[in-house]
């Protein structure tokens, strides 16, 4: 990778302004946090910071802020809390986002300490008014943040898809010293590498509700993958686009040419469920049974069969490289999720292969299943690897220092 990284900065003495993911999910009250992977996640380049001497001051934002009514449910303190107990140090909380009690705190900071600034989306509002300051990439915002340090470290893989002045306008504002930490680093690594410069075969599976939150995706793939499976709710628009029945199934109406075309294009790379299982009514209760083919009108389909399941192994099992975003049915619901789990249990048994799931949905799944463990790489971003699948530009990452 071509980017400067955390290791390549100086760091001792020097304000580190870094740009972390705690957009975690709060209690209503906002006083527990309660799921911290996102913060175990961003551990180990706080800690490199501050054991090399590096004054940590750290930015996120918290959910979105559209009115001044949004903010005391979306502090950041329940997080500081939270924070200084997985370091065992404190963490300075200040609760505000700019002027002179920001400026004093960061300057009262010894080499070693952690700061933790207020939601970087309290910005977002100004006087009652909703001026999206940060995600809007107001350019003075990012210059005024930049002022507050030495050098910046950008850990944020989750929001690199977004151009806010937290990761991008302070980026810019930072000529040269502007890296990714370990854990933007390791996204880079693994996603960029599995679609740049894969081992092959290489094998994408796309699952989840809708086609049009994929056509990028596929678009991009069908030119550098071997395979590509598909499953989930998606699945049916592209049975409609073959002419088999579909039955009450989901399918996009207007994406039925779309799915046309990719068919055309792709031959015998995309492969489809060969069956499923359909329910008469979108209910956990529901009754069931497995289908080949047509789907009948009353009855829709909420998972893959036990045939596709077998032909999916079939497809994975000489892969080298594995992709998967989005579940293979309504996983959600127990009697619908067989598909995900198993599709999920095998990917565990890849051990010659490089498997990487893209966030969201299928990474709740592998995470139930308690085979993540024995992935490759779980990227933290769902809608951040989307777009890295997509092929685009990522501005988070292209506004990090070349090495
Ligand atoms: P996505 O956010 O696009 O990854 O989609 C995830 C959602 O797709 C989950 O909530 C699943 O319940 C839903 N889903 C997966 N398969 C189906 C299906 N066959 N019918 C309806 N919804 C589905």
């Amino acid at each position: 990778m071509a980017k400067l990284t955390v290791e390549d900065l100086q760091l001792d003495g020097k304000k580190v302004l870094m740009r972390v993911d705690f957009n975690v999910p709060i209690s209503d009250d906002g006083t527990k946090v309660e799921d911290d992977n996102r913060i175990v996640a961003a551990l180990p380049t706080i800690k490199y910071v501050i054991e090399h001497n590096g004054k940590a001051i750290l930015f996120s934002h918290l959910g979105r802020i559209k009115k001044e009514e949004d903010k005391p449910a979306k502090s950041l303190k329940a997080v500081a809390e939270r924070l200084s107990e997985l370091l065992n140090k404190p963490v300075k909380f200040v609760p505000v986002t700019e002027g002179k009690e920001l400026e004093d705190a960061i300057n009262e900071l010894k080499d070693g300490e952690v700061l933790l600034v207020q939601n970087t989306r309290y910005e977002d509002v100004k006087d009652g008014k909703y001026v999206k300051r940060e995600s809007g990439n107001d350019p003075e915002l990012g210059k005024y943040w930049a002022s507050l340090g030495d050098v910046y470290v950008n850990d944020a893989f989750g929001t690199a898809h977004r151009k806010h002045a937290s990761n991008v306008g302070i980026a810019t504002n930072m000529p040269g010293k502007a890296a990714a930490g370990f854990l933007m680093e390791k996204e880079i690594k693994f996603l960029g590498d599995a679609v740049d410069n894969p081992q092959r075969p290489f094998v994408a599976i796309l699952g989840g509700a809708k086609v049009s939150d994929k056509i990028g995706v596929i678009d991009n793939l069908l030119e550098k993958a071997d395979k590509i499976i598909i499953g989930g709710g998606m699945a049916y628009t592209f049975y409609a686009a073959k002419g088999i029945k579909t039955g009450d199934s989901l399918v996009e109406k207007d994406k039925v040419d779309v799915a046309k075309k990719i068919l055309d294009k792709a031959g015998d790379k995309l492969v489809l469920p060969i069956d499923n299982v359909v329910a008469d009514k979108f209910d956990n209760d529901a009754n069931t049974k497995v289908v080949e083919g047509d789907i009948d009108d009353g009855w829709m389909a909420l998972d893959i069969g036990p045939k596709s399941i077998k032909e999916f192994e079939n497809v994975l099992k000489d892969a080298k490289t594995v992709v998967w975003n989005g579940p293979m049915g309504v996983f959600e619901k127990p009697n619908f999720a067989k598909g995900t789990l198993e599709i999920g249990k095998f990917l565990g048994t890849l051990t010659n292969a490089t498997t990487i799931v893209g966030g969201g949905d299928s990474t709740a799944a592998v995470k139930q299943l308690g085979v993540a463990d024995k992935l490759t790489h779980i990227s933290t971003g769902g809608g951040a690897s989307l777009t890295y699948l997509e092929g685009k530009t990522l501005p988070g990452i292209a506004a990090i220092s070349e090495k």
